[in-house]
């Protein structure tokens, strides 16, 4: 079971997210670990101060790194013996977030996710605890913690016992660099327009090719990039 540790100056709101739906049931039935942890408790002054301006000048303010160290140093010291976390800094600057890095994660026993605030975090600390980063898009949001709940959604549902079966997410969108074919629900029909006919066959065989044809045809309309980079990921695999 993985464990997944999200270092936070808003751990309610994780929570809020994180003891919902899908992901909430595979908490309480014990399928993953998901502990959300405050990093104003590590702070150490008497207003509990975090932050502070930054070196240099500019505008807003920066995390300071001495809360942020304990924090994760608390966190380790709670792992069971022998458990090494990856500890992963949610940055606009990291690598990009994509399914395959999902999987690679999804493997490992546990994630400390550090969510940064208003300017980021004191560089010193990324440093001192090598933290690797992982961005959810070109793009700059308030904090990490949307980045940290999205990476750890999409990490606990490919674990065992949170999806009803391997099927649910292996079928899906990039999961296997295709993205996925289109879905249709009751009605038969609905304002004139009538689910695909072969959808209501139940010949399984024939429902699969015409899956895996518009999985394809999906792919080539929305993302020929995918496409490209599937193709070169044969040719590098082949040798
Ligand atoms: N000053 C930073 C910069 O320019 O690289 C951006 C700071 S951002 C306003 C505040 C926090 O939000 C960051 O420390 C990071 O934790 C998080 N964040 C913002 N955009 C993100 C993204 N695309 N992916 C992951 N985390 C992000």
């Amino acid at each position: 079971m993985i464990r997944i540790d999200i270092a936070t100056l808003f751990p309610d709101m994780c929570e809020a997210f994180l003891s919902e739906s899908i992901i909430g049931r595979a908490r309480k039935a014990g399928a993953v670990e998901l502990n959300c942890h405050n990093i104003r408790s590590y702070a150490l002054d008497k207003h509990r101060r975090v932050d502070d301006k930054p070196f240099g000048g500019g505008t807003g303010m920066v995390m300071q790194a001495q809360p942020i160290y304990d924090c994760v140093k608390a966190i380790e010291e709670t792992l069971p013996e022998g458990m090494k976390p990856r500890l992963i800094y949610m940055s606009p600057q990291g690598r990009t977030l994509t399914q395959s890095i999902v999987k690679e994660l999804a493997a490992e026993e546990s994630l400390i996710l550090l969510c940064g605030h208003y300017e980021g975090v004191d560089a010193r600390v990324l440093e001192e605890l090598a933290f690797e980063e992982i961005s959810v898009g070109d793009y700059v949001v308030t904090g990490g913690e949307l980045p940290a709940l999205m990476l750890a959604d999409a990490v606990c549902r490919l674990q065992p016992g949170v999806l009803p079966n391997e099927d649910a997410y292996s079928d899906e969108s990039h999961f296997d660099g295709l993205l996925e074919y289109p879905q249709y629900t009751r009605p038969e029909e609905w304002r004139g327009r009538r689910v695909p006919e072969i959808l209501l066959s139940g010949h399984h065989e024939n429902i699969d090719k015409w899956r895996r044809g518009k999985s394809l045809e999906v792919t080539r309309e929305k993302r020929p990039d995918l496409l490209i980079n599937r193709e070169i990921g044969k040719i590098n695999n082949n040798g």
